[in-house]
């Protein structure tokens, strides 16, 4: 049983999980396996098939679940987030989303302290795992720091994925610039390219510090934050370090209106084509979320091998969408998903890209839900360079999600991959392993409490958001800034 197994560890020898459904990997794609096991010894998969006949320490029959590779989340949610603050109330210069001059003048400074910094982190990761989420590129707002995001929360961040058994590629987030808000609604870039090229001398020194600790778990990424806050040494370079240190980088671009007029007044193209000039498209880029990309900057990332992440439900929310799923995958553009906005939950990202793809005009045998979870696994695997990862095949690592799909509140089954992304919860994540390791199981993972967790993350959010006003336009009351969804009742 599962519950033999002690959480946090990789069992010794072998172990065969034996289930009703599988994805398994075979000829280049996923396939399903019915009444078959997954047989895997320390951090790798010898066998995915029928009955292993060779000698196990244990055989585990998981029965009515679907064991899938473990899902790749390259825009992985990984603070309290405050997007949501955003969502429902409007617009963003007017809800501190935007800093003011006021804000900018008095001095921007850190809203958590470094303990704060650490613990989110941390949080966010026994998070992912209990979505089924085994391997991570962390995301977070930066509208809350001085700047950019430091070495020591991310020197915590790898010891968190160690301690918890969650692979990563880690790298604080650098800029050279940000946007102002100078008078209502009137947005402006200020740049400071010493502070951009100095966090990147920072991320560099953490990845070479960094990556490869924990039997490979933490390995390195290049995260210059969005593409209007960068200048285009800070790229260049940035793409000449990537290269050097054989690291990913993200860079969020084509995603919004106010970048594209912004981009358009400093440089005068959109972010793909001015990128493309000076040779920073490449297949190392990872570029959420193309959801403002034009016909042009598509077929760029189609000809140098751009990955997009693609993160469905943090757009859907604001009514907006990628257009389209099944475009991109015929450009052949390579696509992975990212989860980016609370909860950090894979599968009902792939519920609403099934569901907004559609809505955007893409046929039902083009956008369904296997291209979603193709883009959740090997997708993502590409574009992390990790042909290792995303899959159930011998030789593969052992990264494993196991799906509950006798949940008392799952829809009568279809098909379990159907069944499972279009009822659009992670909820039903039994269990995970990563590396061999055990790392989640039923809600559970590796010292520390998630119930406690949860209030002291509440706590803390509560204290970061009474400190909106400081960097809201006009500094208004908290309660002017985030009104009820009804109005209180006296
Ligand atoms: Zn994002």
């Amino acid at each position: 049983m599962l519950a033999d197994l002690t959480l946090g560890q990789r069992p010794k020898g072998r172990t065969a999980l034996a289930a009703r459904w599988i994805v398994a990997h075979r000829d280049g794609g996923h396939r399903l396996l019915e009444n078959g096991e997954v047989v895997f010894d320390a951090d790798r998969i010898i066998h995915v098939g029928a009955r292993f006949n060779g000698d196990v320490a244990r055989r585990i029959d998981l029965g009515e679940v679907l064991i899938s590779p473990g899902l790749i989340d390259l825009d992985a949610l990984s603070d309290l987030d405050t997007t949501m603050l955003g969502v429902d109330c409007g617009p963003a210069w007017a809800k501190g989303r935007v800093w003011p001059e006021s804000y900018v003048n008095r001095g921007p400074y850190e809203m958590y302290t470094p303990e704060e910094l650490a613990f989110q982190k941390r949080f966010s990761f026994a998070q992912l795992l209990c979505n089924g989420i085994t391997s991570a590129l962390p995301i977070a707002s930066l509208f809350y720091r001085e700047w950019g995001e430091t070495v020591a929360e991310f020197e915590a961040a790898a010891e968190a994925a160690g301690d918890l058994g969650l692979r990563v590629w880690l790298g604080p987030a650098y800029r050279s610039g940000g946007m102002v808000c100078t008078a209502p609604g009137v947005l402006e870039p200020r740049f400071d390219q010493a502070r951009g090229m100095s966090g990147l001398e920072d991320a560099v020194q953490f990845i070479t510090a960094q990556a490869g600790r924990f039997d490979g778990l933490v390995q390195g990424m290049l995260a210059p934050d969005r593409v209007e806050t960068c200048t285009q040494e800070l790229l260049a370079r940035t793409m000449a370090v990537a290269d050097d240190l054989d690291v990913p980088v993200r860079l969020h671009m084509a995603q919004g209106q106010m970048e594209r007029d912004t981009v358009q007044t400093l440089h005068g193209t959109t972010a793909p084509q001015w990128m493309a000039g000076f040779g920073a498209l490449t297949p190392r880029l990872i570029a959420p979320h193309a959801t403002y990309a034009t016909e042009d900057d598509l077929h760029l990332y189609a000809d140098h091998g751009v990955t997009v992440a693609h993160c469905p439900l943090v757009f859907a929310r604001s009514g907006a969408m990628l257009r389209s799923f099944a475009k991109l995958r015929h450009m052949g553009i390579n696509i992975g998903m990212g989860t980016d906005i609370a909860p950090p939950d894979m599968v009902l990202n792939m519920a609403v890209g099934v569901m907004m793809a559609r809505m955007a005009g893409d046929s039902i045998h083009d956008a369904a839900p296997e291209h979603m979870l193709d883009a959740a696994t090997l997708g993502g695997a590409k574009a992390l360079g990790r042909s290792d990862l995303g899959r159930l095949e011998p030789g593969a690592k052992a990264d494993i999600a196991i799906f509950d799909m006798q949940d008392a509140l799952m829809a009568p089954r279809v098909d379990p991959v159907r069944t499972l992304i279009l009822g659009a919860t992670g909820r039903v994540t039994q269990a995970v392993f990563v590396d061999g390791r055990l790392s989640m199981r039923d809600g559970q993972v590796a010292g520390f409490d998630m119930t406690a967790a949860r209030a002291r993350a509440q706590a803390q959010f509560d204290g970061l958001r009474a400190k909106y006003p400081d960097r809201t336009w006009g500094h208004p009351p908290v309660d002017d800034i985030f009104p009820p969804a009804y109005p209180h009742l006296d």
